[in-house]
Order: C-alpha cells, then sequence, then structure tokens
C-alpha cells in the first residue's frame, strides 16, 4: 500500500445468488474437489478459442502474444497452483461482470440441484464453473488482460466482496488470464506433478492448445570441488546440494543434485476425430464427449463418420443422455457442434450447421473446405455449410435408429428428447416421414410401453383407413374419454398424444405411411363400416332426434355451431368436438396457458364446438320426450345447461364460469337429497349466484 504507484482497489460485493453459491462450495463437503482444475483449463480454452477467431480476421490480435497455450505453475513454496492461458483476456467491466456481479440463469438451478443431491462436478453445465475454484483455494487471485484494456486484477477469499485493482507493477502478461489458487491447507495435493498431470490426463485431455506444466528436474552430477564453491544458478532452476556429500568429501570430487524447471508439455492427443473410428475405445468415446461437454456422465450415442468425394469433412456427434436444464431455454443458444477447418478451432456453436431441433446432440465437425477466415455472417450463406448440415441431421436420424435398436436406451432417449423430434417433424418438413418413424405414444392397446406409427399400422383392423389419435393433457385424462367409446368399441386402436407440442407436430404431420392421422375429438370422425341394415336403424334414429338437436342448438345459442347425432359416443350422454381445422380443447388449454399469446389469433381458432349427442343413451331419450311434450319445459332448458357443461369438461375443456356450474350441480344434490328450498336458510350456498331458472324441480328430480 504504500507504493505509490499502487492503484485504488476497488471493492464489489458479489451478487446475492453468486454469494450463496460460494458460501455453498466453501461450506458443504463435496469429494469430487479435483474437478475444479478442469473447469478452470476449459475457461482457458475457451479465451483461446476466442482470441484465435477473432485473429482469423484480425492478425494484429495476436500481436501482444502471439503463442497460444496454457501453463500451469504449482508452486510449493507459497502454497499456490497458476493456470495461465494467453486467451482473450477480460477487460475490468469483464472482471466485474462476469466474476461476481451479474449472476447466470445456471447459478439458482445449480445450487438447487446441487441441494437436491446432484454432485458438483456438474457445475459447468451450468456456466459457473470458475468459482469452483473455491472448492480448493481460500482465495483466488485473477490477473488478466485484454487487448482493449490495461491489466487488472481480481481478488477475493469469497466472505461478500472482491477487488479490482489496475495492475501497474506486476508481470505484465501481454494478454491473457493468470488464475492463482491460494490452497487450503488440505488441498496441497494440487501442487504434486503426478496428481495435476492425472487429472489433465483423466479431464483435460482433449483440449486443443498445448498444456504446459511447469515441472522440477533433478539431475545428479559429480563435480570437483572447486567448482562447487559457487554453484552456478540455471537460468530459471536452482541448485541444490547434497548435504552429505559436502560434509564428507570435502576436497573431492562429488556428486550434487541439481534441480532444473522446464515447461513440460503434458497433453500430446492427435485430435480424435482425425483417427479411425475401429481404433477408438468407447472410453476415449466418452473422455472426449466429457471433455467437450462439461457432462459429468458418458453420452448415449456417438456417431463417428467421415465424408468424401466433392466435399469432406470429419465429425463426431453426440447424444447425451439427459436433456440440459435449459434446453427450451429460448435465450439460450443450444447449437453444441463445434466447427474446425483443416484441424483449426473456428467457433462454438455454429448455428448453421444444425436446426434448432437438433440443439441436443453435441460434437465436432471438421471441415477441409471451408476457408480459415470464414466469419459467422459468411457462414449464414455459405453452400458449402448447408450441405454439412444436411449430411449432419442426415446422420443424427441414422443415429437416433440406432438407438430404437435398444429398447432401454431408446426409453431414454425419448424421455429426455422426444420434444425435440416433434418440433422437428413441425419444422422440417424434408425429415418429417423420417422423423415420423421415431415417434412413439402410448394408447389403448399399447399397455405400458410405447408404440411405434409402424407397429400401429401392423395393428389396424381390416377396413380400417386412418390412424387415430386423441389429444389431451394426461394420459389418465384421456383414456376414459367419451369420445373413444365408439373406436375402442369397434377394436381402433386410439394413440394418446398428450404432450402440449403433440398438437403442433401432430398438424403438420397429417399423415402417415399414406394413412390420414384422424383426430377422435374433432368433426368429420367417419366410421361407415355399418351394414345396409344398422345404417337405416341409425338414420331413423337420426330423424327422431332431430328436433331434440333444434331445441339443444336454441337453448345453447352461440356456445356450440351446431347440435347432431354422434356416431362417436356409445356409453356418454353427449360430447363435444372441434372443428377439423381449429383448436382442439387440448390446444385450446395450452393456447390460455400461453402468457403473452395474441389474443386476436384465439377468437377464429378457438373452438367452434359441435354437440354430438348419443341417441341411445338414457338421459338423451328422457329429453327427448320431455322436450317434445312441452317445449317449454325450464326443467329441459336446465338440464341441457348442465348436460353442456359437463359435457365441457369430459370433452377437455376448461368453465369459463365454474359457480354457475355448481351452482347447478348442488340444486340437483338438494333434489336429490329432497332438501325443500325454503329449508336451506342463509347458508353456506347464500352467495351462489341465482340459477336462471328456478321452481320446476320435482321434474328435474325424475332425472336421476
Ligand atoms: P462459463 O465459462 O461457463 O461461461 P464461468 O463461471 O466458468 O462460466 O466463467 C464466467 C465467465 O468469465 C466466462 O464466460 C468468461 O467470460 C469469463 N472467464 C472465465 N475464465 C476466463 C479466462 N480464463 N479467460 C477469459 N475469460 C474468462
Amino acid at each position: 500500500m504504500a507504493d505509490v504507484q499502487m492503484a485504488e482497489a476497488e471493492t464489489f460485493a458479489f451478487q446475492a445468488e453468486i454469494n450463496q453459491l460460494l458460501s455453498l462450495i466453501i461450506n458443504t463437503f463435496y469429494s469430487n474437489k479435483e474437478i475444479f482444475l478442469r473447469e478452470l483449463i476449459s475457461n482457458s480454452s475457451d479465451a483461446l478459442d476466442k482470441i484465435r477467431f477473432e485473429s482469423l480476421t484480425d492478425k494484429s490480435k495476436l500481436d501482444a502474444q502471439p503463442e497460444l497455450f496454457i501453463r500451469l505453475v504449482p508452486d510449493k513454496a507459497n502454497k499456490t497452483l497458476s493456470i495461465i492461458d494467453s486467451g482473450i483476456g477480460m477487460t475490468k467491466a469483464d472482471l466485474v461482470n462476469n466474476l461476481g456481479t451479474i449472476a447466470r440463469s445456471g447459478t439458482k438451478e445449480f445450487m438447487e440441484a446441487l441441494q437436491a443431491g446432484a454432485d458438483v462436478s456438474m457445475i459447468g453445465q451450468f456456466g459457473v464453473g470458475f468459482y469452483s475454484a473455491y472448492l480448493v483455494a481460500e482465495k483466488v487471485i485473477v490477473t488478466t488482460k485484454h487487448n482493449d484494456d490495461e491489466q487488472y486484477v481480481w481478488e477475493s477469499q469469497a466472505g461478500g466482496s472482491f477487488t479490482v485493482t489496475r495492475d501497474v507493477n506486476g508481470e505484465q502478461l501481454g494478454r491473457g488470464t493468470k488464475i492463482t489458487l491460494f490452497l487450503k491447507e488440505d488441498q496441497l495435493e494440487y501442487l504434486e506433478e503426478r496428481r495435476i498431470k492425472d487429472l489433465v490426463k483423466k479431464h483435460s485431455e482433449f483440449i486443443s492448445y498445448p498444456i504446459y506444466l511447469w515441472t522440477e528436474k533433478t539431475t545428479e552430477k559429480e563435480i570437483s570441488d572447486d567448482e562447487d564453491d559457487e554453484p552456478k544458478k540455471d537460468e530459471e532452476g536452482a541448485v541444490e546440494e547434497v548435504d552429505e556429500d559436502k560434509e564428507k568429501e570435502k576436497g573431492k570430487k562429488k556428486k550434487i543434485k541439481e534441480v532444473s524447471y522446464e515447461w513440460q508439455l503434458i497433453n500430446k492427443q492427435k485430435p480424435i476425430w482425425l483417427r479411425k473410428p475401429e481404433e477408438i475405445t468407447k472410453e476415449e468415446y466418452a473422455s472426449f464427449y466429457k471433455s467437450l461437454t462439461n457432462d459429468w456422465e458418458e453420452h448415449l450415442a456417438v456417431k463417428h463418420f467421415s465424408v468424401e468425394g466433392q466435399l469432406e469433412f470429419k465429425a463426431i456427434l453426440f447424444v447425451p443422455k439427459r436433456a440440459p436444464f435449459d434446453l427450451f431455454d429460448s435465450r439460450k443458444k443450444m447449437n453444441n457442434i463445434k466447427l474446425y477447418v483443416r484441424r483449426v478451432f473456428i467457433m462454438d456453436n455454429c448455428e448453421e450447421l444444425m436446426p434448432e431441433y437438433l440443439g441436443f446432440v453435441k460434437g465436432v465437425v471438421d471441415s477441409d473446405d471451408l476457408p480459415l477466415n470464414i466469419s459467422r455472417e459468411m457462414l449464414q450463406q455459405n453452400k458449402i455449410l448447408k450441405v454439412i448440415r444436411k449430411n449432419l441431421v442426415k446422420k443424427c436420424i441414422e443415429m437416433f435408429n440406432e438407438i430404437a435398436e435398444n429398447k432401454e436406451d431408446y426409453n431414454k432417449f425419448y424421455e429426455a428428447f422426444s420434444k425435440n423430434l416433434k418440433l422437428g417433424i413441425h419444422e422440417d418438413s424434408q425429415n418429417r416421414a423420417k422423423l415420423a418413424d421415431l415417434l412413439r405414444y402410448h394408447s389403448t392397446k399399447s399397455g405400458d410401453d410405447l408404440t411405434s406409427l409402424k407397429d400401429y399400422v401392423t395393428r389396424m383392423k381390416e377396413g380400417q383407413k386412418d390412424i387415430y389419435y386423441i389429444t389431451g393433457e394426461s394420459k389418465k385424462a384421456v383414456e376414459n374419454s367419451p369420445f373413444l367409446e365408439r373406436l375402442k368399441k369397434k377394436g381402433y386402436e386410439v394413440l394418446y398424444m398428450v404432450d402440449a407440442i403433440d398438437e403442433y407436430a401432430v398438424g403438420q404431420l397429417k399423415e402417415y405411411d399414406g394413412k390420414k392421422l384422424v383426430s377422435a375429438t374433432k368433426e368429420g370422425l367417419k366410421l361407415d363400416d355399418d351394414s345396409e341394415e344398422e345404417k337405416k336403424k341409425k338414420e331413423e334414429k337420426k330423424k327422431s332426434f332431430e328436433n331434440l338437436c333444434k331445441i339443444i342448438k336454441d337453448i345453447l345459442g352461440d356456445k356450440v355451431e351446431k347440435v347432431v347425432v354422434s356416431d362417436r359416443i356409445v356409453d356418454s350422454p353427449c360430447c363435444l368436438v372441434t372443428g377439423e381445422y381449429g383448436w382442439t380443447a387440448n390446444m385450446e388449454r395450452i393456447m390460455k396457458a400461453q402468457a403473452l399469446r395474441d389474443t386476436s389469433m384465439s377468437s377464429y381458432m378457438s373452438s367452434k364446438k359441435t354437440m354430438e349427442i348419443n341417441p341411445d343413451n338414457g338421459i338423451m331419450e328422457e329429453l327427448r320426450k320431455r322436450a317434445e311434450a312441452d317445449q317449454n319445459d325450464k326443467s329441459v332448458k336446465d338440464l341441457v345447461l348442465l348436460l353442456f357443461e359437463t359435457a365441457l369438461l369430459t370433452s377437455g375443456f376448461s368453465l369459463d364460469d365454474p359457480n354457475t356450474f355448481a351452482a347447478r350441480i348442488h340444486r340437483m344434490l338438494k333434489l336429490g337429497l329432497s332438501i325443500e328450498e325454503e329449508e336451506e336458510g342463509a347458508g353456506e350456498d347464500a352467495d351462489m349466484p341465482a340459477l336462471e331458472e328456478t321452481g320446476e324441480e320435482s321434474k328435474m328430480e325424475e332425472v336421476d
């Protein structure tokens, strides 16, 4: 502090969530602390990627430090381990923002995951890997130099705050970042050469920049006495004498141990994608996958291939075992393909390489044809890239089909990524048919298993032309739906589409293997394979109910488009179907749940409901008799409204006014319990909305 040249330290408070995270990292016991090194090396590698990419279009960006490297320096005397890189570095603003004041979305998610028993090694996936330094260090100093700013020092012992100081006197980095960890007393193992080498081998083997370790080398040397007086200092090392020799053998030749230091390259692997697939073990792929993705688990599937001919590239694609926590977070670009051009890293997350729906696939692509100095802007129109992309999508689908050969694996895959496949069906018209083969659904016949469309087709009954499905909120909500009654009776299988995205996907898919996909809840469901005689009987019945249909329509008014005699229900009195091209009840539910939806859409898309009534149902028969006996029978109106509201529920809609519905039900209950209106008093029903119709209870009673 006495130094006049010393710049003033500015103190900043850690953002609250980051502070919590730090306490959690410091105070909770984790045995797997070693992952800190992987995280810091991975950050260095990212920083090197960034400066290399910038230098492709502007060579001068490398001037301050032309070499790209990562260096590890254990210092036993000071109990520090430093990780130095010549990456892009950080400006003062970067330091303040990235290392303390702006929390990433992953901060909270990671803490929740930790508290739910997740392993600390998952930290990298949540984008807060830097803080893993505090697993082993009590104090961390980050010295950094960005091309656009002076050199700065960040320092913190956690405890709520950090300081940032301009580094006037310190050793100048040129460009890059040096992270110095002041190791806790019980973490000194990370100063050992062996330990560091093993860790780099285990976790950072595939980092594509050289990692050098500052290593101590001891050589024994015989020297004569006179040489001994003034032990020479090696340029970068010290010379230690061997004590016994000095005492016993004065004046004679003696042995001394000479200690010198050197940078030892500790990652020598050539890029794995250049090697032959048959020579790579599963473990090597797993280890590469982990280093590529920060995943703590192995991959579920891998596809390693090269394309030759007019266009040449090599690629390795991986499917993870799980979906990341932020799979559909639209703020985060989910492309995970690293692009290389002739072994040189070009960029992460090259969006042009994969469609959005395959954003969960990770991997590398190394092209021989692209120019090295390609920019993001150029990528967008690049024809070569378009061809690569087409190939990658094809290979992804091949890989998914390979996963499907093992049922257990496929279940895992499907659980994690079925939404992506369905998004693909929605968006990728070229591959729609191939993607449809990968779909799986529960159905009226699949039991606990899932069925593919292909298997569905093999089970289709003779004469069955279409593939039937029902959409809804859950399997439970649809499996007893009135819409399925007739289909089930006829032995037709119905697929349960209970994922919100199914509505969108099926809307695009429309058919499979030449067979139309038909919704069981929409208008136009025709099951006309009855005999002539049956048809005639039905026609007659239909006729006899025409009048009732008219009466119901009059009562319901705009609530329904029309009222018709149903072909699809067997037991229930009635149901509400939607127009063939409008929203289903399920879609209406989904759209209502979307807070920011465009409400103008809902007016014309929202379901135009058709009430279908079941002429074979006792309630309908009774209703018909009454309506015909007395056009103005008040109980008929009450009953119709009640039937309509109940049908809303059983057909998957929601009630606009549940209180009125409840009031109607309560009245029915009272009738059932023979409670007279007068006895009611000002009980709990006092604020119940009045019924549209009162009186005539005696008639309603008969309905039960
Ligand atoms: P992530 O690396 O997943 O983004 P971290 O918490 O590990 O999250 O790092 C936060 C940010 O700090 C990084 O995104 C990067 O901008 C910056 N950073 C960390 N380490 C370095 C480094 N060695 N060189 C340059 N920037 C770095």
